[in-house]
């Protein structure tokens, strides 16, 4: 070999092997950056987890906070408010009655036939939108077109002789009330774009049955509700071993049937049955046991009402997706594996619970949908299987924890009743001995999370069941419920409307 070949070939080695030092450097360098999104899904997984000691811890603080709630006002950041609703429906109701559900953009009305026995034999539903303008007017001018499109439907849905029947209405109203009586509670604040100033403080059921007379409609509001309270009022229409209401949906709220006397705050509260239901407000509920990241500290920060609702902001449908987002925010910034950053990834509720679930539930072999909806919802192109699988790791571990932490928040309203088989709670300290006989318990659930979404109705189930054990646990059975805030409404009226005296007093 000449002198110009040594050269030549001496040349091309060092220029191979600088070449695969590159592709090492690189590939090394992508392995790095790799380990780091794993890293930053594995801590986040950590601070998630929800063991079954952990859920027992909760379970507990919700019970104590329960009992601070009733305890005094302002004693819990559970409110633990009074319903005024003593007796449930029980499914021997007959006759005909409405609803009305005021609580977003949409308002309901609502008109069933109960026929005794457990048995709605009709059933009539108008979803209307509430024009904007009158969101932020009078309240006058808001119930006048309320009742307007209440009369309307009366003599659409009804004949004249059934109208003849059909006079008592349940309200409800899905705004903060202080409730006064069972149908007659001042309004606290407006929420949902909604300002209509001179209702502030004034008695809800009093602007409407106001309204009511102007048009000439002789109906009665015989109850004002809340939607988890409707929830339970259809749940014990059903089956009367329903104690407790949960609602799941954008947020999250919880009611359960209480003993009067065991409402401290309210000395000398005295009802016909001895009981009282208690509207707990629970996505209010905080507890130093809640596995909180620092992904739920920077979605409360920067929320609307920040620390305010920790609980639902953990669990209820307005904010998992945000969690997700939030994670595959980190993930991105730490590494290049979702390509160049994209701008969406920093937009608050850019990704809804809904697409969360989808790409949760993907079943496809190469997670087509998720790269569909990385794609068309976060702008995020080109993701590796590998990625996206991550991706789907990150959904089920938001979406386990909401459900777990919202088993554990039923299982505490159980322990406050002693229906989990411990010896239930007394001056605030937990008792943790079995006894007594279990008795069969139903908790009604209602709310598009859990009824849409199958993953995190499963994740809920099965979590109740563990912390409850398996000697306790098939005497508790959770039932999906549908429509709490409409035919719930309607059935409290029809259970409360052959009232002529009042059966709540507080001396
Ligand atoms: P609301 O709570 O407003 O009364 P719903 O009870 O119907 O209404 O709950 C709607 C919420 O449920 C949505 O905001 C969403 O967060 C959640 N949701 C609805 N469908 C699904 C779904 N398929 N997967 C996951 N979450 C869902
Ligand atoms: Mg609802």
């Amino acid at each position: 070999m000449g002198k110009l070949g040594l050269g030549l070939a001496v040349g091309c080695a060092v220029a191979s092997c600088a070449i695969a030092a590159v592709m090492v450097g690189r590939r090394v360098r992508s392995r790095r950056r790799w380990w780091r999104v794993v890293r930053a899904v594995d801590e986040f997984e950590e601070a998630a987890l929800t063991p079954v000691g952990r859920l027992k811890q909760v379970v507990d603080a919700m019970a104590v906070e329960m009992h601070a709630g009733l305890a005094s006002e302002g004693g819990s950041k559970l409110k633990m408010l009074l319903t005024f609703v003593d007796s449930l429906p029980d499914g021997s109701e007959s006759g005909i009655y409405y609803a009305l559900h005021v609580g977003g953009t949409y308002f309901r009305i609502l008109r069933i036939q109960l026929g005794g026995q457990k048995s709605i034999l009709g059933h009539d539903v108008e979803r209307k939108p509430i024009p904007q303008h009158l969101m932020t007017r009078t309240s006058e001018e808001f119930f006048d077109f309320i009742a307007l499109s209440l009369k309307e439907f009366v003599e659409r849905t009804g004949n004249n002789s059934q109208y003849s029947q059909g006079k008592d209405l349940g309200f409800t109203f899905s705004f903060p009330v202080k409730q006064t009586s069972l149908s007659s509670g001042t309004l606290i604040k407006w929420t949902k774009g909604f300002s209509i100033d001179d209702m502030v403080e004034k008695d809800v059921v009093e602007c409407l049955q106001r309204a009511l007379s102007r048009r000439g409609l002789d109906m009665n509001v015989a109850a004002l509700v809340n939607d988890s309270v409707g929830t339970l009022a259809v749940g014990h229409f059903y089956d009367k071993d329903t104690v407790a209401a949960i609602v799941i949906g954008t947020g999250t709220n919880a009611c359960y049937l209480e003993r009067a006397d065991a409402v401290i705050k309210c000395q000398g509260l005295l009802t016909t049955s001895g009981g009282m239901v208690i509207n707990m407000e629970w996505g209010n509920f905080w507890s130093s046991h809640l596995p909180r990241t620092s992904y739920d500290i920077d979605l409360d920060a920067e929320s609307h009402n920040s620390n305010d609702q920790g609980f639902e902001k953990m669990i209820s449908g307005l904010y998992l997706g945000d969690i997700v987002r939030r994670v595959i925010c980190k993930m991105s910034l730490v590494s290049d594996i979702f390509g160049p950053f994209s701008s969406k990834l920093s937009t608050q509720f850019a990704l809804s619970t809904p697409l969360m679930a989808a790409m949760h539930e993907d079943d496809t072999p190469d997670l087509s949908e998720v790269a569909k909806i990385l794609e068309e919802t976060l702008d995020i192109h080109d993701v590796p299987l590998k990625a996206r699988k991550l991706v789907v790791k990150v959904c089920d571990v938001v979406t386990r924890r909401a459900a777990r932490l919202a088993a554990a928040g039923i299982v505490g309203i159980l322990k406050k009743i002693g229906r989990d088989g411990t010896g239930g709670i007394t001056s605030g300290r937990v008792k943790g001995v079995k006894s007594g006989k279990m008795r069969r318990t139903v908790v009604a659930v209602e709310g598009g999370l859990y009824t849409s979404y199958t993953v995190f109705r499963e994740y809920l189930n099965e979590a109740v069941a563990e912390i409850l054990g398996e000697e306790i646990a098939p005497y508790v059975i959770l039932k999906e419920m549908e429509d709490g805030s409409g035919i719930g409404a309607a059935l409290l009226a029809a259970s409360n409307s052959a009232r002529s005296v009042d059966t709540v007093q507080v001396l």
